[in-house]
């Protein structure tokens, strides 16, 4: 059949790829997925199927329930200082169909928005559906992957719109510092941009402070803050995000989305309610889970010959350098993966600035994780 000109020549990510290697092997320790290995705690599960009984089982409204919206409020206001209504919320099919919306109501052909490398692979391709022209940005390990405003003026041009914000950074794991964050701000406002600032993994933080870029002076106005439950409430197969945006913006994306998914699961929506409600200590002791296996890894990486780990301030993403082994960062990836049944991913496949770094995801039990490091150190001794 023939397919799309757009699609005819789309072949699978760097991410992909490895993925799709894993499922037809065995014996493979899979450092390459960005998912808790924690299933949803049993008072969430018991929360979305409670509300199946009590007969939520009809169309959601096209913007999320308001219960839903005020939780995500309630959370944002108690860990980040955010105040804002529920009515500048939308709830989303994970946090992954945000951009896409956001990208639809926002962009016009030919509209440019800067990409910050190395970046989470999806955006590009969400700039690019919805007529946009994704520009990179690249960044420097030593500056936190955080651009400056001299490097940020250099690429702008009259087509500039937005830019994209991840911090904590997947892959790097980086956290933007304040100060960073407050020149992208003046950045930002110098050129009358929009920012989408996708914080998705804000509850994961182990040095330093999460910044919510909303709450710097004038930003509310201009940001869309992008947030889920996958990674803080281990809730990756609900399928549930949300968003806090203009109401312009919001209003537009309830429109795409009767065109598109009709709203959000039902129970995925009351589930994440309760969540939103009731788990931050749980989100507390898995955040510092997350910390000690982090910590544990970077340690035996840096012991690794040609291997050089930054420590990261968050997330559960460690990046490290492999550049002096002399192999890409592909050749690396498939090497370690071919030969010592270790799966991490590419770096290049989060944009150019990514080559010469892997991204080891921290998201399984710390025997796994000592294992994964034992056959990679063997592995890396002809360096
Ligand atoms: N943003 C970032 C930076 C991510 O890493 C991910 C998941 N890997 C998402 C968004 C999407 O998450 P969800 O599963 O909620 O769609």
């Amino acid at each position: 059949m023939e397919l799309a000109r757009k699609f005819r020549d789309s072949k699978p990510s760097g991410m992909i790829r490895v993925f799709q290697a894993i499922e037809k092997m065995n014996g493979v320790l899979n450092l390459s997925i960005g998912e808790p290995d924690f299933v949803t705690e049993p008072d969430i599960v018991d929360a979305g199927a409670k509300a199946a009984k009590e007969g939520f089982t009809h169309y959601p409204p096209l913007q999320g329930y308001i219960e839903t919206r005020e939780a995500a409020c309630a959370y944002w206001e108690r860990h980040h200082g955010l105040k804002s209504s529920p009515d500048n919320v939308y709830i989303s099919v994970g946090g992954l169909h945000i951009p896409w919306l956001a990208f639809g109501a926002l962009l016009n052909p030919g509209d440019e928005v800067m990409l910050i490398e190395p970046y989470f692979t999806p955006y590009e391709a969400q700039i690019k559906g919805n007529g946009g022209v994704p520009v990179p940005i690249r960044t420097r390990e030593e500056n936190n992957f955080a651009p400056t405003i001299e490097e940020l003026r250099a690429s702008a041009t009259s087509r500039t719109r937005g830019i994209i914000l991840n911090y904590p950074g997947n892959p790097s794991g980086r956290v933007a510092t304040r100060k960073q964050l407050e020149e992208i701000a003046q950045f930002v406002e110098e050129r009358d941009m929009f920012v989408l600032s996708d914080e998705i993994y804000e509850s994961m933080i182990f040095s330093g402070e999460h910044v919510c870029f909303a709450t710097l002076p004038g930003m509310k106005e201009r940001t869309l803050l992008a947030a889920g439950l996958s990674k803080s409430h281990c809730m990756t197969g609900w399928r549930i995000g949300y968003l806090f945006a203009p109401q312009n913006v919001i209003n537009t994306m309830c429109v795409l989305s009767s065109y598109q998914t009709y709203g959000v699961n039902t129970l995925s929506q009351k589930a994440a309610e309760y969540a939103l409600n009731t788990q931050d200590e749980k989100v507390k002791e898995r955040a510092e889970i997350f910390g000690e296996r982090m910590r544990a890894v970077e340690a035996r990486l840096n012991a690794m010959k040609g291997v050089k780990c930054h420590r990261a301030e968050g997330s559960f993403y460690l990046f490290p350098d492999i550049s002096q082994t002399s192999l890409t960062s592909e050749e690396f990836t498939w090497q370690l993966l071919n030969e010592a049944k270790v799966a991490v991913l590419p770096g290049s496949a989060f944009g150019q600035t990514g080559e010469g770094y892997v991204r080891i995801a921290c998201t399984q039990s710390m025997e796994t994780l000592i294992e994964s490091m034992n056959r990679m150190e063997e592995f890396c001794r002809r360096f």
